[in-house]
């Protein structure tokens, strides 16, 4: 069996879940094994929608104290899991919870991982494909465990198609934890400030960089963002500065974004920041120095001073809709 550990909240399932669905399926074909998922906590309408991607069995990994995510006990309950399922490999999205899930299943299972792979070719070794040092190098590695562990780099797949009309045998499985796994817990959660939508899935991204000048400068990005129904994020400098939250962050050290269209204000292009926008369809770079980095980057650029450039912008636009 292929088992692919899947992220779901409040009855849906991740965004990045066909990613990892899509690599697993790839394994599934090569081998001639079935697909398996697993869902921590995860409810029943879930595990039966992933019947869609082909999957055959779901296991709803049940344990009153794993409502809320606490990676060590998380990671121990899925070590037990994959121990009892014994599947030939193991994906999960490469996100920061399923490289840290993998990670505690490698660690305590003494099993090798390959984190954020793009193509996988099974066999004994399996080969894959990897994407290292924050995007800029793509390596090939074999990796030599039963079963295999791999997380899938995010936006770097085609997303598995929900196409199927499968009925997956839905399982439960409780762990028996003992205390250690709970020394890590949740203490705290904060609500992320509601922004309507997210930065990880909004169709258009708006950014600011350096160039924005000051917390107060993005009022404009806000405006260009709700006109077009995005999410505005920044490079690391802007949240460095405090002008933005670490949330709003876009790069190797923070949210990878796919938008169909990412227009970036005042932003350099430094190669940490283009690692987390490389999903992006379409990008439309406004910088006042044509020579920048991200000028070559981009689709379409504007030379020019953001400033002027972008309440040009938010007119025309508000013109064509009529505001
Ligand atoms: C380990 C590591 C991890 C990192 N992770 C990230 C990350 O996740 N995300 C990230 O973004 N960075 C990250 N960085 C930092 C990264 O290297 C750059 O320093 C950063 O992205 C630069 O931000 P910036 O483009 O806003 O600023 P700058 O590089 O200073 O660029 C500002 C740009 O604004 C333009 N500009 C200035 N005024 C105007 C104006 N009025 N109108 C139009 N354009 C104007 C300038 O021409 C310039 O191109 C990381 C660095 C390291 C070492």
């Amino acid at each position: 069996m292929i088992l692919t550990i899947l992220e779901h909240d409040r009855g849906a399932l991740d965004s990045a879940a066909p990613e990892a669905l899509a690599i697993a399926q790839s394994i599934a074909q090569q081998t001639g094994s079935p697909l398996a998922a697993a869902l921590v906590g995860g409810d029943e309408a879930v595990a039966a929608g992933l019947g869609a991607y082909g999957v055959q069995t779901v296991t709803l990994v049940a344990h009153d104290r794993l409502g809320s995510y606490i990676p060590e006990a998380w990671g121990c309950a899925l070590a037990l899991l994959v121990e009892k399922l014994q599947p030939e490999a193991v994906v999960a999205a490469g996100t920061d919870r399923g490289n840290e899930l993998l990670a505690h299943i490698a660690a305590r299972t003494g099993l090798p991982l390959a984190a954020n792979v793009t193509a996988v070719q099974s066999g004994s070794p399996y080969r894959v494909t990897r994407v290292r040092w924050g995007g800029s190098l793509l390596e090939e590695a074999e990796l030599d465990g039963s079963p295999a562990l791999m997380t899938v780099a995010l936006h770097t797949v085609e997303p598995a198609a929900a196409g199927a009309s499968l009925s997956p045998a839905i399982e439960s499985f409780t762990p028996e934890l003992d205390e250690r796994a709970f020394r890590v817990r949740l203490v705290e959660q904060a609500a992320a400030r509601e922004q309507g939508v997210s930065l990880a899935s909004a169709p258009v991204v708006v950014g600011g960089g350096r160039g924005v000048g000051s917390a107060e400068g993005f009022t404009l990005l806000e405006e260009l963002a709700a006109l077009l129904g995005g999410a505005v994020g920044g490079s690391r400098v802007v949240t460095n500065l405090g002008w933005r939250p670490h949330a709003d962050q876009i790069g190797q050290t923070g949210t990878r974004i796919a938008p169909e269209l990412y227009i970036a204000c005042g932003i350099s292009g430094a190669i940490q920041h283009m690692v987390g926008a490389r999903g992006s369809k379409q990008i439309l770079a406004i910088n006042s120095d044509p020579d920048a980095p991200i000028m070559a980057k981009a689709n379409y650029t504007v030379a020019g001073d953001l400033h002027e450039v972008l309440p040009a912008l938010i007119a025309e636009i508000k013109k064509a809709k009529g505001l």
